[in-house]
């Protein structure tokens, strides 16, 4: 059964990783091609967009995939809308690992924003010491509020030419544990977090380290993005796979 995967998470390395250890799958995991070195992963692997819904189209069918699974991040929204309709017009199965977003605790101090650009402007005009934690695409966004000093932590170095003057990058990658988050927010004297609501483990302890601090956090709400059959874990995905895999009762 010839398998697509849309990945570019823990998730779907975690998927790659059962349905390498399956010989009923021929499985392709397809990567957005964000990060220049990404982890090595035990699948066949493609890099790079596959120009919208009518170059997924064309790709689904030139390799005969019998179902996909989206397992993108949750801020990947138009792969996701793409998969959708490409999917529906192919008539190929789709499932969507959904990843629970994170909930606000009693003691968690946040103001949940539509966008970057919201949350530059929900920082005030008082200059501020932030720490933004939302990957590297949105970081133009802070351009707008240059009175802020923002310590930015991301996988790669931002390729943006408008960036916010005082900026330093942090180059790392998860996962983080909570000593060492409270540790960089202190040493930083941070007086606030601009985070996406990522969901999962791997980058929750700064939720938990802020908590613990006293921090606000500016949430970045989650977009809209399409799924379709929900899947809640890797291993759920492999159950649904099995079942349209030919022999199953109810593969074709
Ligand atoms: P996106 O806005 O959903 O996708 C933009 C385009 O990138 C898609 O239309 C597609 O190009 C290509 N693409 C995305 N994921 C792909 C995949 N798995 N395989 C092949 N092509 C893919 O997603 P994004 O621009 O990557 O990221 C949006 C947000 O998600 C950002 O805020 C980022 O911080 C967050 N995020 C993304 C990833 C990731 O691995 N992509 C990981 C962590 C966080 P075509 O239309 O040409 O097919």
């Amino acid at each position: 059964m010839r398998v697509l995967v849309l990945g570019g998470t823990t998730e779907a390395s975690a998927l790659a990783k059962l349905l390498a250890g399956d010989a009923r799958f021929n499985a392709t995991l397809s990567l957005a091609g964000r990060t220049s070195n990404p982890k090595a992963q035990p699948l066949a692997t493609r890099v790079g967009g596959f120009g919208g819904v009518a170059g997924l189209i064309h790709w689904l069918r030139e390799k005969k995939v019998d179902a996909v699974v989206d397992a993108t991040h949750p801020y990947a929204a138009q792969m996701s809308t793409n998969a959708v309709a490409a999917c529906a017009q192919t008539d190929v199965p789709l499932g969507s690992i959904v990843r629970p977003p994170w909930q606000r605790q009693e003691d968690d101090s946040w103001r949940i924003v539509p966008n970057a650009e919201a949350a530059a402007a929900a920082l005030g005009k008082t200059p501020l010491r932030v720490f933004l934690s939302l990957g590297r695409q949105d970081l133009h966004a802070f351009a707008s509020a240059p009175q802020h000093r923002y310590l930015a932590r991301t996988i790669e170095a931002p390729e943006q030419a408008a960036l916010p003057p005082n900026l330093r990058i942090l180059q790392a990658r998860g996962p983080f544990d909570r000593d060492s988050e409270a540790k960089l927010l202190s040493d930083q004297e941070i007086d606030v977090i601009v985070s996406k609501n990522s969901g999962g483990t791997a980058t929750y302890a700064k939720i938990e380290a802020a908590r613990e601090l006293d921090l606000p956090v500016i949430m970045i709400a989650r977009p809209d993005k399409p799924a379709g059959h929900i899947l809640h874990n890797p291993e759920e995905a492999m159950a649904w796979l099995h079942d349209r895999a030919p022999g199953s009762l109810r593969g074709v």
